[in-house]
C-alpha cells in the first residue's frame, strides 16, 4: 500500500524517523518505518508467553535496548505512529502460530483510565485494533480497569499478583466472549500476572481460550 500524497507532505514537514532507533529515515525505509539497521539487528522472535489461564500467547522481542526505548516512546511521549508498525510486525509472526486459526476476536489488557487520560490514547487499544485489522477480526473492548492498581515496575511476583487480582472486569455483553477464543493484545508481558487476572475475567465470562501477543517480554520478573 502507497502512501497517500498528504502523506507525503507531512513527510516532508516532519521527517519520519525509526520506530526503534529514532534517527532518520532513508527514502526506501520509510513505508516500514524501520530502518535497514534496526531491521537487520531487532530479527522479530517468537517468544513463548505461558500463565495461569492463558492457552498460549507470544512477544516479539526481548524488552530491552531499542526496543525498551520505542515502547517508552510510544507510550510516555505521544509516538501513538508506532502502533501500525508494531502490529505489521506482530500480525506477520502470528500468522504462523498454528492456533492463529482458531482466534474469533481480538480484545486488549486494560490501562488506568488517568493515564489513558494523560496520555490522550489507550496505547493497548490502539495496538489491538491494527492487530484485528491486519487478522480480519473484530476488535471488541472487553475489559476495563475498576480499581487503579499501583505501578508493577520493582514489585516481586507475589506483589504484582496481588496488585492486580479482582481489579478488571468485562466491560461488553458477555454474549460477545462466550464460547470464543479471544486474543489479548499489550505492550510488554512480564510475568504474566495482570495478562493471567485478564484471561481469568475472560473465563469467568465464558471465553473458551484465552492467547496473548505482546510486543516485547521482560527477563526479569523484576
Ligand atoms: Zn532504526
Amino acid at each position: 500500500m502507497g502512501r497517500s500524497l498528504w502523506e507525503r507532505v507531512l513527510d516532508l514537514l516532519f521527517p519520519p524517523k525509526c520506530t526503534f532507533c529514532h534517527e532518520l529515515l532513508a527514502e526506501s525505509e520509510l513505508e516500514d518505518r524501520i530502518c535497514a539497521q534496526c531491521l537487520a539487528e531487532l530479527q522479530p522472535q517468537q517468544i513463548q508467553l505461558s500463565g495461569e489461564f492463558l492457552d498460549g500467547g507470544y512477544s516479539l522481542f526481548s524488552y530491552g535496548g531499542k526496543v525498551r526505548q520505542s515502547i517508552h516512546r510510544f507510550k510516555f511521549n505521544g509516538r501513538k505512529e508506532y502502533a501500525p508498525v508494531y502490529a505489521r510486525l506482530l500480525s506477520t509472526e502470528i500468522r504462523q502460530a498454528e492456533w492463529i486459526e482458531k482466534i474469533d476476536v481480538v480484545t486488549y489488557v486494560p490501562t488506568n483510565r488517568r493515564n489513558v487520560r494523560k496520555r490522550g490514547y489507550n496505547h493497548a487499544a490502539l495496538l489491538a485494533k491494527y492487530v484485528a485489522f491486519n487478522l480480519r477480526l473484530d476488535m471488541i473492548p472487553m475489559l476495563e480497569k475498576i480499581r487503579e492498581t499501583q505501578g508493577m515496575y520493582g514489585l516481586k511476583p507475589h506483589e504484582r499478583r496481588a496488585n492486580i487480582m479482582g481489579a478488571i472486569k468485562i466491560s461488553c455483553d458477555t454474549e460477545q466472549i462466550t464460547g470464543k477464543n479471544v486474543l489479548l493484545v499489550d505492550d510488554i508481558f512480564t510475568t504474566g500476572a495482570t495478562a493471567g487476572e485478564c484471561a481469568c475475567v475472560l473465563r469467568m465470562a465464558g471465553a473458551a481460550k484465552v492467547f496473548v501477543l505482546t510486543v516485547a517480554k521482560t527477563e526479569k520478573s523484576y
